[in-house]
C-alpha cells in the first residue's frame, strides 16, 4: 500500500480509538492493540519524515519545551460567574431574568468542574491555540501542553464551523491524582495538595513531555464565535460532542427553577461518585437570543449563575497522633479519629502532612477537629473547634524519635518533612526500599511481591536489595506458602533483573527525589554509576532540570558507606550499572553535521568500530578527502597522498585519541 495512505489511515484509526477511549469511555480495542498500532505509526513516521503532521496522534507524548508562555488576547472575553449559595438567591436571579424576558425560559444545568479554565481555538477543524483564562482579557498560550491531553481533539469530526472557540475546564481526575501522589511519596517528595492546583500548575510546566505523563482531562462547556450556527447552550453541547469533544453527560435541560433545584440537590448528594472534583452547579439560560438580551455585568454574564455546594465537613474527636515511616525514612503524622461519616464513607484517619501543619492548625490530641474530604483519598483536618478544647491541654510535641526503630529524627533545612536517618536499620525503610527496588517500574522482578519481601526480611534472609542476588532456592523453600515452582520463579526473576537497563537500576536504588524522569536524565548524562558517584553537587546542579535538592540528595546518598557497598555488590552480581556500549553509541548526535575520513591503522579500535562510532553518533564517513571533509582521523601507516591532500585543504587532522575524546 502507498505509504502516505497507510500513515493517514493509521492516524485516523488511532484518532477514533483515542476518541472512543478518552471521550466516550468506550474503548473498542485493547490497550495492547492500541500500543501496537501506535508503534507502527511511530515507526512509519520516523522512516518518512516527509509526511510529518503536528496533529498526528503520535504527537501526544509531547516534547516541546516552552520557556516563556506568550500572552494572548482573548478574542471574546472570558467572564467569571456570579455565585449563589441558597434556593432564595437562585429564585431572586430568576426574578431578575423575568424582568427582561417575556415568555418561556429554559435552563441548562451543568456541573461546575473544579480545575483550570481553558479556551481552545479551532480553524478548519484543527486545534490552533489553547489559552488560559488569565485575567479574562488575556491569558497564557499553553498550546504545546494542552496538545498532550488525550481528550482534547487535535482534529475535529463532522461539520464543525470554520473558526470558533470552545471553553472548558482542565481537570485531574481523583484516580490519576492519587496515582501521581503515590509516585511522589514513593520517591520521597511531598504529595500535591489537591487536584485543582495540580491541574493548573501542570498547564504551566515548561516540558510538555512531563504534562503528557499527567492524566489530565479536558471537559468542554461552551462554544463561542461568530458563525457557529448554534442557537442555544444545549445544542452547543450536543454539537461539541459530535465534533469530538469531551462533554460531560450530566448536563440537562430544565423548564423551571424548581427542576433546577432538584438537579442541584441530586448532585449535592452524588457528586462524589464522579471521577473528578466538582464544586457546584452552573445554571445557564439556554437560548442564545435570551442570553444576549440579558447581557453581562462588569464581571459576569447575567444569564448564568453558579450554585456552590457546601464543602463536606464534619467534626469529630482526634484520639491520637501517630507517625508513619516511609521507605525513604520520611515521617508522616496521622490523625487517628473517632470514626465519622463523611461524604458517604466512614473516616477514621486523616493526614496531618508535617510538623508545620500541626503547628499552623495548633492541633492537639483530644481536640475536636473539622475533617474535610477534598481531592485526596485520605481526608484532611482543616481546623480545630477551639470552643471544645480542654483548657488543660498543651501544644503537640512533634515526635523526636522514630516510632519504628527509636532513632532520633532529623529535619533538613528548608524541608517540611522529618526523616528517620537510620536507613539501614529501620524496618519499614529496609522493607520499603527493597519493595521499591523490585517494583514494576524499577527492576520489575517477576515472582517476587511486596509481601514476600517482608517475609524474606523478617526471616533474616535479606536486609538490602543486593542480598537478593545471593538468595538460593533452598533458603526460601522453608518459607510459608513457598512452593517449589514459586521459589524457582523467584530465583529466575532475580536473575533476569540483571538485564534491566541502567536508568531503571538507578531509579530502583531509591535515591530520594530521583524518580523515573530524573533517573533517566542522570543515566543519560553520566552513563555509569561510577561517573555519577564521582559527580559533585555543583556538577549536578549545572544539569538541566536538576535542582539543589536533587543534587544534594544524590551526593548524600553516596556518602553513606552502606549505599556504596550495595552498589559495588550489585555491580559484581552483574546488574547493569552503566549504559551498555550499544545503547551508548545509539544515543548521541554530537557528531552531527561532521564528515570524517578514516585512514591508517588504529590501536584501540578497529577501522570498522571507528566507522560505527562515527555513524552511531550522528557523523558521516566518507572514503576520500574533499573540501567537505571536517576531520581526518589519522592512524599509523596512513597513505601519504591522503595526508598531503588534507594538509592542502586545511582539514583537521586528529588522532584516534582525539577522536575518542570528542565522544566523551
Ligand atoms: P469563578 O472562578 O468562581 O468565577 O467561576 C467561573 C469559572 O468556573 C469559569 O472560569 C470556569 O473555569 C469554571 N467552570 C466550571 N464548570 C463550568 C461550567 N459548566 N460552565 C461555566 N464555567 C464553568
Ligand atoms: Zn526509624
Amino acid at each position: 500500500m502507498d505509504i502516505e495512505k497507510k500513515i493517514n489511515s493509521l492516524r485516523e484509526e488511532l484518532q477514533q480509538h483515542n476518541y472512543n477511549y478518552y471521550v466516550l469511555d468506550k474503548p473498542q480495542i485493547s490497550d495492547y492493540e492500541f500500543d501496537v498500532k501506535m508503534e507502527e505509526l511511530q515507526k512509519l513516521e520516523e522512516e518518512h519524515p516527509e509526511f510529518k503532521d503536528e496533529n498526528s496522534p503520535t504527537q501526544r507524548v509531547g516534547g516541546a519545551v516552552t520557556k516563556n508562555f506568550a500572552t494572548v488576547q482573548h478574542e471574546y472575553r472570558m467572564y467569571s460567574l456570579s455565585n449563589s449559595y441558597s434556593k432564595e438567591e437562585l429564585e431572586d436571579w430568576e426574578k431578575r431574568i423575568r424582568k427582561v424576558i417575556d415568555g418561556k425560559v429554559e435552563y441548562v444545568c451543568e456541573l461546575k468542574y473544579d480545575g483550570a479554565s481553558i479556551s481552545l481555538t479551532y480553524e478548519n477543524g484543527i486545534l490552533q491555540k489553547a489559552v488560559t483564562r488569565g485575567d479574562g482579557f488575556q491569558g497564557d498560550d499553553v498550546t504545546n501542553n494542552v496538545k498532550t491531553i488525550r481528550s482534547v481533539p487535535l482534529k475535529l469530526k463532522d461539520d464543525y464551523p470554520v473558526k470558533f472557540h470552545i471553553r472548558g475546564e482542565i481537570v485531574l481526575p481523583y484516580e490519576g491524582f492519587a496515582k501521581m501522589n503515590a509516585e511522589r511519596v514513593d520517591v520521597g517528595e511531598e504529595p500535591y495538595a489537591n487536584p485543582r492546583n495540580t491541574a493548573s500548575g501542570s498547564l504551566k510546566l515548561q516540558d510538555s513531555a512531563e504534562v503528557a505523563r499527567r492524566p489530565l482531562e479536558c471537559l468542554l462547556y461552551s462554544i463561542v464565535g461568530k458563525d457557529v450556527n448554534v442557537s442555544s447552550q444545549f445544542e452547543g453541547l450536543e454539537k461539541a460532542k459530535n465534533w469530538g469533544f469531551k462533554v460531560p453527560a450530566q448536563s440537562e435541560l430544565k423548564d423551571s427553577i424548581d427542576e433546577v433545584l432538584d438537579y442541584i440537590n441530586y448532585w449535592d448528594q452524588h457528586r462524589h461518585d464522579l471521577p473528578y472534583e466538582t464544586d457546584g452547579v452552573v445554571v445557564k439560560v439556554n437560548n442564545f437570543h435570551q442570553q444576549e438580551e440579558l447581557g453581562h455585568t462588569a464581571k459576569s454574564p447575567r444569564w448564568a449563575m453558579a450554585y456552590k455546594f457546601k464543602a463536606e465537613q464534619e467534626s469529630t474527636k482526634l484520639k491520637k497522633i501517630t507517625y508513619q515511616v516511609g521507605r525513604t525514612g520520611a515521617i508522616t503524622p496521622v490523625a487517628n479519629l473517632e470514626p465519622v461519616q463523611l461524604a458517604g464513607t466512614v473516616v477514621k484517619r486523616a493526614s496531618l502532612h508535617n510538623a508545620d501543619q500541626i503547628e499552623k492548625l495548633d492541633v492537639r490530641e483530644g481536640d475536636t477537629v473539622f475533617v474535610e474530604k477534598g481531592g485526596e483519598i485520605i481526608p484532611k483536618i482543616v481546623g480545630v473547634d477551639f470552643t471544645k478544647r480542654d483548657p488543660d491541654s498543651s501544644p503537640t510535641q512533634y515526635a523526636t524519635h522514630c516510632p519504628e526503630c527509636g532513632s532520633e529524627l532529623i529535619r533538613n533545612e528548608g524541608e517540611a518533612q522529618h526523616y528517620c536517618p537510620n536507613t539501614t536499620g529501620c524496618p519499614p525503610q529496609i522493607i520499603g526500599r527493597i519493595q521499591h527496588y523490585i517494583s514494576r517500574k524499577a527492576m520489575d522482578i517477576e515472582g517476587l511481591g511486596g509481601e514476600t519481601v517482608a517475609l524474606l526480611v523478617n526471616a533474616d534472609l535479606i536486609e538490602n536489595y543486593a542480598d537478593l542476588y545471593t538468595l538460593k532456592k533452598e533458603d526460601i523453600l522453608p518459607l510459608e506458602r513457598m512452593a517449589q515452582k514459586s521459589a524457582e520463579n523467584l530465583i529466575n526473576g532475580i536473575e533476569k533483573s540483571k538485564e534491566i537497563p541502567f536508568e531503571r537500576v538507578l531509579f530502583a536504588l531509591g535515591i530520594r527525589y530521583v524518580g523515573e524522569t530524573v533517573a533517566k536524565k542522570l543515566a543519560k548524562h553520566f552513563k555509569s554509576i561510577d561517573a555519577l558517584m564521582a559527580a559533585s553537587e555543583e556538577e549536578l546542579i549545572n544539569l538541566d532540570e536538576i535542582g539543589e535538592r536533587i543534587a544534594w540528595s544524590v551526593v548524600d546518598f553516596f556518602k553513606t558507606e552502606a549505599n556504596v557497598q550495595n552498589v559495588q555488590r550489585l555491580k559484581e552480581y552483574g546488574v547493569q550499572l552503566e549504559i551498555s556500549a550499544e545503547k551508548l553509541a545509539n544515543q548521541t548526535n554530537i557528531l552531527e553535521g561532521n564528515t570524517f575520513v578514516i585512514s591508517g591503522v588504529f590501536e584501540k579500535v578497529s577501522r570498522n568500530e571507528l566507522k560505527k562510532l562515527i555513524e552511531d553518533n550522528g557523523g558521516k564517513v566518507s572514503s576520500s578527502i574533499s573540501s567537505k571533509t571536517n576531520y581526518l582521523v589519522a592512524g599509523d601507516n596512513m597513505g601519504p597522498s591522503k595526508l598531503a591532500k588534507a594538509e592542502k585543504l586545511g582539514t583537521n587532522i586528529i588522532s584516534e585519541d582525539d577522536f575518542l575524546k570528542m565522544l566523551e
